[in-house]
């Protein structure tokens, strides 16, 4: 009874916050795109951990890494320099076409980092006065759970009882150039933005809004402050989302695959002039930069060098297209899909995006819902043509066979 599904269901209703709800399935083991759950059943993982394992479950040079530095060391603390930090940090910053990085633990430190960053960098090298900084960011955003970023989140469940919020943000519509030119004044000191809104459903902006937004920025003196902690890393077909509309940011934010599904790994990367104004006693995390995420961070960056991952994610992206595109009609009124993820739109009047997740996982799919109707899908980048292709075919029975 110490191993069943219905135990450690009971477990979580009493024992853990009730944060989340997560679908009825308990899982033990993971390798590649597939997971098992305590009863043995399998399942194709196709969330992958919200994009944090792109590379799929124990990717074999991942954890040899781990295993390598678990039996070196594993912390120092930045009270000391650790042999792993600095190697990590001149790739990650050369595969972003940066100079420097700034390691953190979860996304949303990291995004709480750059909204640090981009305070100071306004009120030192752009003379906005203390304490008077606002920053721009889009309606349906999602940058993670701390209070000062629900305080800037238009989900009313994310905030509802969490104020008093910190002010100097303003919220502009997503994919609107125009209201966001119209935002900047005197005081803004950067714009955040995800290039795909994740969390929101995959919604891509218009063409052009990436570039109008960053000559917006150019212009105005403003940082512009890329979330690619979900869109980066390969994803989307190309290693950073904004390159899609050929876009450097001055700031990227990154998270989730970076740590390979093993460790918890975020960075915020940047020029010198920006990151800079980060000075010893201004900023820090016990964790933030440790040996073992910088080694396994490391490899991560390695294995994105090759550029393999993000090809078969555009490839592979292809197919997923043209299958969830024939389902338009079908039983979802819309689909978006950027590389190896995906925006599904369901018929709401067939089910709710929960009810689809739980039939697919009785069908052996791991997919999760957002905001009501719409399943969201991100498989590992390691997957097989053939699994993508059945991952389809069980969607398309789902939807239609209601
Ligand atoms: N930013 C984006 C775009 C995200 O998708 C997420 C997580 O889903 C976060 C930030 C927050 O990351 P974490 O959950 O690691 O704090």
């Amino acid at each position: 009874p110490g191993s069943t599904t219905r135990h450690h269901l009971s477990l979580a209703e009493t024992a853990t916050a009730h944060n989340y709800h997560p679908l009825p399935v308990v899982l033990a083991s993971g390798e590649g795109a597939w997971v098992s759950d305590v009863e043995g059943r399998r399942y194709l993982d196709c969330l992958a951990g919200y994009s944090a394992l792109n590379f799929g479950h124990r990717h074999p040079r991942l954890t040899a890494v781990a295993r390598e530095q678990l039996e070196r060391i594993t912390l120092t603390s930045r009270a000391f320099h650790n042999d792993r930090l600095g190697p990590f940090c001149r790739d990650l910053a050369d595969l972003a076409g940066m100079d420097t990085v700034l390691p953190m633990n979860t996304g949303a430190e990291a995004v709480e980092t750059a909204i640090k960053v981009a305070r100071r960098w306004g009120c030192e090298r752009k003379g906005v006065a203390p304490d008077r900084a606002t920053i721009i960011v889009a309606d349906g955003n999602f940058h993670g759970r701390t209070t000062t970023i629900v305080g800037f989140s238009s989900d009313p469940l994310a905030r509802e009882g969490f104020g008093p919020f910190a002010p100097g943000f303003r919220t502009v519509p997503y994919g609107d150039a125009a209201a966001l030119e119209a935002a900047v004044d005197e005081t803004t000191v950067a714009v955040l933005l995800e290039p795909i809104q994740g969390e929101a459903g995959v919604l891509i902006p218009p063409r052009g809004y990436l570039r109008r937004v960053r000559e917006v920025c150019g212009r105005e003196n403003v940082l512009f402050i890329a979330d690619e902690i979900q869109s980066g890393l390969g994803r989307t077909g190309t290693t950073f989302a904004c390159e899609f509309e050929d876009v450097t940011p001055d700031i990227y934010v990154l998270g989730k695959a970076l740590g390979g599904g093993i460790v918890p790994v975020s960075a915020v990367v940047g020029r010198h002039d920006v990151l800079g104004v980060i000075r010893p006693g201004s900023h820090g995390s016990t964790f933030g930069g440790n040996p073992l995420a910088a080694a396994v961070g490391h490899a991560v960056v390695e294995l994105l060098r090759g550029g393999e991952y993000q090809a078969r994610a555009a490839e592979l992206g292809k197919q997923l297209r043209g299958r969830l595109e024939g389902l338009i009609g079908h039983g979802a009124v819309a689909v978006r899909c950027r590389g190896l993820w995906a925006g599904i739109d369901i018929d709401p009047a067939l089910m709710t995006g929960r009810q689809a997740c739980q039939a697919l996982l009785d069908r052996s799919i791991l997919a999760k819902d957002t905001h009501g109707s719409t399943i969201r899908l991100a498989p590992p980048l390691t997957i097989e043509p053939a699994e993508l292709d059945w991952m389809c075919e069980q969607l398309s029975t789902v939807l239609g066979g209601a």
